[in-house]
């Protein structure tokens, strides 16, 4: 039986032959890893190559192989995110996160819904720090998605607010902020740099200012749980941003 399922192409490789290896975000949240025969050769029954950032129907079925996608139509695509080098990069590192972070069972719809409307956020930016800004939102709550959220209002230990005018100290792998009297943490974050990336996650882009780049690479590298080599390479993928 041929499961219909609405899903996103996270990472592709090829196998033997002209067969493709996909890894699926479907739906539901889930990631899987699925294989596609002849995949390279066939844009009949794989419409759009199985390329990253666009929405694809799929029908999938249980083989001895394991997961095979037996065809795949475009639902949605964003043709938007190529026309600038910004959006691109940004929605490379997005595709690059989700793999990354997207646990495979388990995760509620969420993260499928955020990969949707991030591509159509970015493919609209007018500008680098729009893009970084967007992307950092984004993966900030992929990782929140993963059990990783990162709290910079307060103690992620304890729990007692962190001043608005002081500078913090904050341990990225356990939680976030964490104030002196928890032990403190190894990164430091001053105030006026917190209040712009805590402006910038709540959703406003104008509060975006180019030395947040660093910061947001070094938070989401030293909070990730794998080595995170696409979150590493923020920074240079978004330049001027
Ligand atoms: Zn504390």
């Amino acid at each position: 039986m041929v499961d219909e399922r609405r899903a996103f192409v996270l990472g592709r490789r090829l196998l033997r032959e002209s067969d493709l290896g996909v890894t699926l975000l479907l739906d539901d949240g889930s990631a899987h890893e699925a294989w596609a025969p002849a995949g390279m050769a066939s844009q009949r029954r794989f419409a759009a190559g199985l390329s990253t950032q666009v929405l694809f129907r799929v029908g999938l079925r249980e083989h001895r192989r394991g997961l095979r996608l037996e065809h795949c139509l475009v639902e949605q695509a964003w043709p938007g995110l190529l026309s600038s080098l910004h959006r691109q990069s940004a929605a490379a590192v997005l595709t690059g996160a989700a793999l990354e972070l997207t646990p495979h069972a388990g995760a509620g719809a969420h993260g499928f819904l955020l990969l949707g409307d991030g591509y159509q956020r970015l493919a609209v930016t007018n500008a680098p720090s729009a893009s970084a800004a967007v992307l950092a939102r984004l993966v900030f709550e992929l990782l929140a998605d993963g059990g990783h959220a990162l709290s910079l209002d307060r103690c992620a230990r304890c729990h007692t607010p962190a001043p608005e005018d002081r500078r913090v100290t904050v341990e990225p792998a356990a939680g976030g902020v964490r104030c002196r009297r928890c032990g403190g943490g190894p990164y430091v974050l001053l105030a006026r740099d917190r209040a712009a990336l805590r402006a910038v996650l709540a959703g406003d882009e104008s509060a975006w200012r180019p030395e947040l780049l660093s910061i947001v690479s070094h938070l989401l590298v030293a909070a990730a749980p794998t080595t995170s080599a696409t979150l590493g390479r923020l920074g240079p993928l978004l330049g001027g941003a």
